[in-house]
């Protein structure tokens, strides 16, 4: 399939020209990047074992509660002064607020956040970015709403709600939780895809070091590996054969900028023993750090490009610390692409509209402008005419705003989550949108899309468009 053919939302969409024949090592995050899962099926199991948590450690009463993927969507934050959910604009500005079960009015929006803007590095606020982060979402809606009912007692802040959320959502992680069930059954939670297994082994053929970088252990890696790639790739070849390094338990997004200790894995008995010398082609690393890896490949740091689905843990600390080259993978945009694309004729109706009402707006208020000359002096005609005229144009633009109202909801609305598309907040992107545009060089939804770019493609920028190109466009059109 040539890459024109290749449908919307499996394309590769670039911020920042990149020349992949260029990239001489490629790291990839491994879960929701390399491995995909079924998100509903991962985020409720993670939702029940912490649930379980809080109610058997602490006696929450939150054993009948239950996870809804619609409830939630990623690129939330969450305020520890107010435990409001957020969804913020590209200037940080909170568009949308809920408080446990309940959306926030205009007025109560007004009152809490005409003063606020939100900014990632700002410790009021949580950044729930990631799949991983849609039941601890679910989870903190819920607890607030306890929280305000006076049900969790030995609770004295939102500060430590948050922290016993957090306590709960890392018990949930431990190997021994759902990584057990994952394990004895993955077949319920990966999300097998053919195209991953050829798209690495070209990219390898290519003469790109593979690097495999993640957080997760080396039992859980190895199980998870093996499940999603070696059904998929020739004779006797493993998903091993294709990296030319592993770290597992690497601690990202530390990894990134600190100088932890660094082990090698025994394989064949999951034991480590402390680092000698530099990390070797063919092994599997504990901990450690970039510049080991840096090292090892003698590579410069544009010549390396890290995929992952974490926007903090492996997109902005690589790019920040580091600057090497860095790929987001999202795999919403493939849900976000095909709204967009169905939605497409409203979406014109809505744009053809807006223009009508710019239209009326400013024909109001020429006539607005008429009759204050006309009263002061400075202008012929009839105040009972032009104020006439006003009327007329006030009703016209009421029976538009009737017509554009339930299109504006519709488009802020479309998609699976009731917070609306997830790069998007009503008419401008959102803050999420503005973090990838910022800090991401290409970012596509998984992995296998690479298999049709090729190892060898230029990615272009799109010329970055400001306010006034449009005005350009339209003289140029006319
Ligand atoms: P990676 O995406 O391959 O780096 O792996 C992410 C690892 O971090 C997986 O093993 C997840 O189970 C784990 N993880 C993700 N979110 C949390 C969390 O909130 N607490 C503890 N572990 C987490
Ligand atoms: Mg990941």
């Amino acid at each position: 399939m040539s890459s024109t053919d290749v449908p919307p939302a499996r394309r590769v969409f670039c911020n920042r020209t990149l020349n992949l024949g260029a990239i001489g090592a490629i790291g990839f995050d491994m879960d929701y990047t390399v491995v995909q899962y079924d998100p509903t099926a991962w985020e409720s199991g993670a939702f029940g074992h912490a649930v379980a948590y809080l109610h058997d450690a602490l006696g929450w009463p939150v054993d009948r509660l239950t996870f809804d993927a619609a409830d939630v969507t990623q690129g939330l934050i969450f305020d520890l002064e107010t435990g409001n959910i957020l969804k913020a604009n590209r200037f940080g500005y909170v568009k949308r607020a809920r408080h446990g079960t309940q959306w926030l009015s205009l007025q109560q929006m007004r009152e809490h956040y005409s003063r606020t803007v939100v900014h990632h590095e700002d410790p009021r606020f949580v950044f729930l970015n990631t799949l991983f982060s849609l039941s601890e979402a679910t989870l903190l809606g819920h607890a607030v709403a306890l929280w305000d009912q006076d049900r969790l007692p030995d609770v004295p802040s939102l500060t430590a709600l948050y922290r016993h959320v957090r306590a709960a959502i890392d018990h949930a992680h431990r190997p021994d939780q759902l990584k057990a069930t994952i394990a004895a059954a993955p077949e319920r939670f990966v999300d097998l895809d053919p195209d991953t297994a050829p798209a690495l082994l070209d990219l390898a053929d290519a003469g790109k070091k593979l690097l495999l970088i993640t957080n997760s252990d080396w039992a859980y890696t190895e199980q998870m590996m093996r499940f999603a790639l070696d059904r998929f790739l020739p004779g006797t070849t493993t998903w091993r054969d294709l990296f030319t390094l592993v770290v597992v338990a690497a601690r990202k997004p530390s990894f990134f900028s600190g100088d932890a200790p660094c082990f090698e894995v025994d394989t064949s008995t999951g034991w480590l023993r402390p680092l000698d010398g530099p990390l070797q082609p063919g092994r599997v690393y504990h901990g450690g750090h970039a510049a080991l890896v840096e090292r090892a490949l003698g590579l410069a740091s544009d010549q390396l490009l890290y995929l992952g689905d974490h926007f903090f843990g492996d997109v902005h600390a690589s790019k920040s610390a580091l600057r090497w080259r860095t790929a987001l993978v999202m795999r919403e945009l493939e849900d976000e692409i095909e709204a967009a694309v169905a939605f497409a004729p409203t979406e014109q109706e809505l744009v053809a509209r807006m223009a009508d009402k710019e239209r009326l707006e400013d024909a109001l208020n020429q006539a607005r402008l008429e009759l204050l000359r006309v009263r002061a002096g400075r202008a012929e005609g009839a105040e009972d005419a032009v104020g006439a005229r006003i009327d007329g144009l006030r009703r016209e633009l009421a029976a538009l705003d009737a017509l554009v109202a339930p299109l504006a909801r519709a488009s802020a609305e479309r998609g699976g989550s009731v917070w609306g598309p997830i790069l998007r907040t009503g008419g401008d992107k959102s803050y999420l949108a503005y973090l990838l545009e910022r800090h991401a060089d290409i970012y596509t939804s998984r992995v296998s899309n690479l298999l049709h770019a090729t190892p060898f493609r230029f990615f272009r920028s799109v010329k970055g468009t400001l306010p006034h190109d449009a005005v350009t466009r339209d003289v140029e059109g006319a």
